[in-house]
């Protein structure tokens, strides 16, 4: 950039040293980057002048050092570029310049429970058997339950929350704070999704569940009649709690003809094959927003099914979907 309008931005930010760079960069029509550059070298060096570059050297690339580089990251590809770089004592930009030229992309590693030997071994077998007994032999609809605990104050769910204004702080308090109880009340929520989109009706309680509530509520009540009502054959596949494989709730599914997933074909400890947890993330979210509290069992009842219209049949196959598809590449990974 000509020394001119460097100097023209320097002199504008002494004559007006209240204004911020966007003001100059605004009033001098010049790019707001280019402004904060000029202002930035100022404060540093106190000058506007461009540092005179590092001599670097061109066309050679040092083929020992990139050899090197890629073996490092071979043997561990956890290491990030500036890590290399300061074992080799290279350049950041050189390092990314040799993983760039190798065609390697940086991935953010996935979360994943930490199980215990044992518990990843039941959770390798049951997911074998799932996939190959029970997944690729079914073509139907497949229906996941679950519960969940919601706070009654919708504010107090986890969460950020923001605000507009010109200064921190300066809204009232129900804005600026988030005032969270340690013992907040909490209700339970529960529902079922199904891989065609549908839901089954939810049912909301201050009770903690049972096998009898359970049986009663949301098998008799929601489940049965929403497998009746389908068009095609739904394959229940309940949550892993204790509740939903008791021997009373397991006498019923076979009494009434439920098609449901075995417990030893239930792999526990999966939640990127339980969606309905990313469910309860968006309609949690969306309760949030609201900013609002139930007072009871009905209220919650009511935002619930509310919000949940906004979660459309789209919307749950799209989180349905490719269930299969995740078990078949959870038992190849676990293969490998
Ligand atoms: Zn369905």
């Amino acid at each position: 950039m000509e020394d001119r309008r460097r100097k023209l931005i320097l002199h504008t930010h002494v004559d007006n040293p209240t204004w911020s760079g966007a003001k100059i960069a605004k009033q001098l029509d010049i790019a707001k980057t280019t402004v904060c550059d000029v202002l930035r070298r100022f404060r540093e060096r106190n000058s506007v002048d461009r540092a005179v570059q590092k001599k670097r050297r061109s066309g050679t690339y040092d083929r020992q050092l990139n050899w090197k580089v890629l073996r490092t990251v071979r043997a561990n590809p956890g290491l990030s570029e500036h890590d290399i770089a300061q074992k080799y004592g290279a350049a950041r930009s050189t390092v990314r310049r040799i993983i760039h030229r190798a065609g390697l992309h940086s991935y953010k590693a996935i979360k994943q429970p930490n199980r215990t030997m044992k518990q990843s071994l039941v959770t390798k077998t049951r997911a074998r058997k799932l996939y190959y007994q029970v997944l690729t032999k079914y073509h139907g609809c497949l229906l996941q339950d679950d519960e969940t605990y919601v706070k009654m104050d919708f504010g107090q769910l986890p969460g950020q929350k923001f605000y507009l204004s010109t200064a921190r702080g300066d809204v009232p308090a129900k804005f600026k704070f988030m005032f969270m109880d340690k013992f907040a009340k909490k209700m339970m929520v529960w529902q079922g999704i199904c891989t065609c989109g549908a839901k089954t009706p939810v049912f909301i309680t201050t009770k903690t569940m049972d096998s009898k509530l359970y049986k009663e509520e949301c098998l008799k009540e929601r489940v049965l009649p929403f497998i009746k009502a389908h068009n095609g054959p739904v394959k229940f596949w309940p949550d892993l709690a204790s509740c939903h494989y008791s021997r009373e709730v397991l006498q019923w599914y076979r009494d009434n003809g439920v098609d449901f997933i075995e417990k030893e074909f239930n792999p526990p400890n999966c939640p990127q094959f339980r969606p309905i947890e990313k469910y309860w993330a968006i309609m949690k979210r969306k309760l949030k927003k609201t900013g609002k509290m139930a007072r009871d069992a009905a209220g919650m009842t009511r935002f619930w099914k509310k919000l949940a219209t906004e979660v459309d049949t789209a919307a749950v196959q799209r989180l349905m979907g490719g269930i299969t598809r995740k078990v078949r590449s959870f038992i190849r990974n676990e293969e490998k």
